[in-house]
């Protein structure tokens, strides 16, 4: 008769806690349990029941309260939970906590079934719209609910920053929020397109194969409508009664691409990001479990999305690194999504334009089958990619002549440009004429941005931030001179070159609120002309159709980077950006301005496309026995103390002694090896299989916790690491 329920509680120790479990039903794995836990509660995840426990009875609690008569986790979830806690190396109970949104780790009651919505209280009904001031957001709000209750998704929709004038309406006492069951909160779809060969090709290939565990890499130049295939896909998977769960880079998550599905779907799509509320996140994630969600659109943790009919997972732009988690639980949700699709038994659709080196391999080694839109759809055009030798060239503002005509033709001709720089801030580094200083943050040793609006030095490794000074603190000289360009003097420059011309800046800075980048996004209108200068933000999300010039500056910064995924990234986010050119009727072309105009990278590049690009890389990566050649490990030691770190991960490499098939490289300080004010060293484990890998860290984790000098540091394992920094 088992009575001890085996518990996973949110903290970083790597076991279970034994509790005695409550009289009556046992709690089944995955329901939530309140327990006592040193001198306070957790909510903790019931994992399993034994008879018996490795603590004496006596000492074992009795759980403080039953949270869920049914499991939150379903028993699939669970079980790639447990697997991820072991492959990543990371406490089950902390893997737990990621997965679930933030609402549900407390010991609360569930929120609300069905669809919140706003409706007019008693008192709203009896107020005239006119005692509202005319043409503010707020009387708007007041007259489209006086036609009826709206959901919040249709909110979302039809007003922007609806929430903000919610709050003064519920002041008044004129609304409340109400639920409203599924079957009320349709909406007419949208058709879709007529797909072409291409696009219909590949649908037909992964429908016919939607009950089997099958990855499919579908490799589609910018533009060639990969979304439709996934849309094409989900009908289909929704005809069944299944559903579906899409995941998009951290970036591509905008209220236009909720919009394209919602509009297809209706409301039952959902979406599942860390911008959400809290208590919508929970919502959202309730849906999913009960099945009336039946589209989930999110970015990396939705990974975890429970879904208890699941029948297809796309993973958009699966090359992007925010699938990756860098802290805490370093997941990659891209590879989760195999692991869940696998013990599912349903097909997973990567799909990019520019896909990573790893999904290549897989689909060279025949693991992933290929599915290719090699041509735009619509009629739009690839655009025409071309090098300008920057060298021995008249600068303004960084800024060529080269570059400078074809943006003043573009302008002229009423179209739309493109300035990419992958700087934010006014100039990356600030300098002292006079004696050679430099504005360095203290505590990584690395220059400081200027940022001049802010009239701030900001350390884009650290966040420290400092006034700008006046005088050079070394010499007392005044002549203090930024260098460089970030996107922030571009702005300023392009600004003075083309004073009549609209110009909007779209980097971290100028999309801090929420809803900003959507709003910028539309300062120009489709018929419009003028400028866009922005960092990697601009690479993915909005179809601009009279956007026909891209410019790329500062690649060169990226050529000489020591990471050896530094090219891979290069090339794709050149493709990228390049790929917002041109999308419409309108042919695009793309400038990339350079000193190195000989460098193999971008000759490649330009020559073959990303395949010639990555298919030299691949050949590099084999040699020097990289990934997806190699699988890797990284243990990361930092600490106030210069030398603890590479002390404990000597101790490391001596506990770890000489596993068969795995390689270590270091103790080695990080290419970083100061930052925030802590020293920062390394161990990298390598090798060719990764079984052989999988199976040393267990052992070895264990044997690292218990070394003494493990307290004198911060550390962490990284799986699979795609960032060596
Ligand atoms: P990707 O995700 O591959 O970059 P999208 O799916 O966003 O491409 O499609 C690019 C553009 O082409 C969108 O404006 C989309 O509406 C349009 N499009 C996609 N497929 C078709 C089609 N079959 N017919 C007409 N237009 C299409
Ligand atoms: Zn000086
Ligand atoms: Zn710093």
């Amino acid at each position: 008769m088992p009575e001890i329920l085996r518990v996973a509680v949110p903290v970083p120790l790597p076991q279970l806690f034994d509790y005695l479990a409550p009289r009556g039903a046992l709690p089944q794995p995955g329901c939530r349990v309140l327990v006592p836990f040193g001198p306070g509660r957790q909510v903790g995840i019931v994992v399993g029941s034994a008879g018996d426990s490795e603590l004496p009875r006596n000492k074992l609690k009795p759980v403080s309260a039953v949270l869920d008569a049914q499991p939150l986790l379903g028993t699939e979830l669970l079980a790639t939970l447990m697997w991820a806690a072991r492959y990543y190396q990371h406490p089950l109970g902390a893997v737990l906590e990621t997965a679930l949104p933030v609402g549900l780790r407390q010991a609360k009651p569930l929120p609300l079934d069905g669809y919140r919505a706003l409706t007019l209280s008693a008192e709203g009904r009896e107020t005239a719209a006119d005692t509202l001031r005319r043409g503010t957001r707020i009387r708007e709000l007041f007259e489209r609910l006086a036609d009826g209750p709206l959901t919040y998704a249709a909110l979302d929709l039809a007003i922007p920053r609806w929430r903000d004038s919610a709050t003064a309406l519920r002041q008044r006492g004129l609304i409340e929020t109400i639920a409203i069951a599924v079957s009320q909160a349709v909406s007419e779809p949208v058709p879709a397109p007529p797909l072409n060969a291409a696009q219909d090709a590949a649908v037909t290939r992964v429908a016919a194969a939607l009950d089997r565990f099958q990855a499919w890499l579908l490799e589609g130049v910018t533009g060639s409508g990969k979304t439709e295939v996934y849309l094409g896909l989900i009908e289909r998977v929704l005809a069944q009664g299944r559903q579906a769960l899409v995941l998009v880079p951290e970036i591509g998550l905008t209220p236009q691409t909720l919009r394209r599905f919602r509009d297809r779907f209706g409301h039952r799509v959902h979406a599942l990001h860390s911008g959400l509320a809290e208590a919508e996140r929970s919502r959202a994630w309730l849906a999913a479990a009960r099945g009336e969600a039946n589209v989930i659109l999110g970015t990396r943790s939705a990974i975890f999305a429970p879904l208890p009919k699941l029948g297809l997972i796309a993973v958009d732009e699966e090359h992007d690194a925010s699938y990756k988690q860098q802290d805490g639980f370093r997941y990659c949700a891209r590879d989760l999504a195999l692991v869940r699709a696998r013990s599912l038994g349903i097909p997973v659709v990567l799909g990019s334009a520019t896909p990573s080196l790893e999904s290549l391999a897989n689909a060279a080694a025949g693991r992933y089958e290929r599915l290719e839109l090699p041509l735009r759809a619509g009629s739009a055009r690839p655009p025409q990619l071309r090098i300008v030798d920057a060298r021995r060239t008249r600068l303004s503002h960084g800024l060529g002549p080269e570059l400078l005509t074809a943006l003043r033709a573009t302008l002229a001709r009423g179209e739309q440009a493109l300035i990419f720089r992958n700087r934010r801030g006014y100039a990356p580094v600030l300098l002292c004429h006079d004696c050679g200083w430099h504005a360095d943050c203290e505590r990584c040793a690395k220059p400081m941005t200027l940022h001049r609006q802010r009239g701030r030095l900001v350390c884009h490794h650290c966040e420290a931030e400092r006034r700008v000074p006046v005088q050079c603190p070394e010499c007392g000289g005044t002549q203090l001179m930024p260098q460089g360009q970030g996107t922030e003097r571009l702005e300023e420059a392009l600004g003075e070159l083309f004073p009549q011309t609209p110009i909007v800046r779209i980097d971290r800075e100028t999309t801090r609120r929420r809803g900003a980048l959507e709003a910028l996004l539309d300062r120009l209108g489709p018929h419009q002309s003028g400028i866009y200068v922005g960092t990697q933000m601009l690479a993915k999300g909005h179809d601009l159709p009279n956007l026909t010039l891209v410019a790329i500056l500062g690649v060169d910064e990226g050529l000489h980077s020591i990471d050896f995924r530094a090219s891979e990234r290069l090339g794709q986010l050149i493709i990228q950006v390049a790929g917002r050119a041109g999308r419409a009727e309108k042919p695009g072309s793309v400038l990339l301005q350079t000193h190195h105009p000989d460098h193999p990278l971008l000759t490649t590049l330009l020559r073959g496309g990303y395949r010639a690009l990555a298919q030299s890389l691949l050949a590099e990566r084999r040699a020097a026995e990289l990934p997806p050649y190699a699988h890797l490990a990284l243990l990361r030691a930092e600490a106030k103390d210069a030398i603890a770190p590479q002390e404990f991960l000597t101790a490391c490499a001596e506990a770890a002694g000489n596993a068969d098939g795995v390689a270590l490289l270091g103790p080695l300080p990080a290419p970083m090896p100061l930052r925030a004010g802590m020293t920062r060293s390394q161990l990298l484990f390598s090798a060719t299989e990764r079984a052989r890998l999988q199976a040393a860290l267990p052992g070895w984790m264990e044997l690292w916790r218990q070394l003494p000098t493990a307290r004198r540091v911060r550390w962490s394992l990284d799986v699979d690491p795609v960032d060596l920094y």
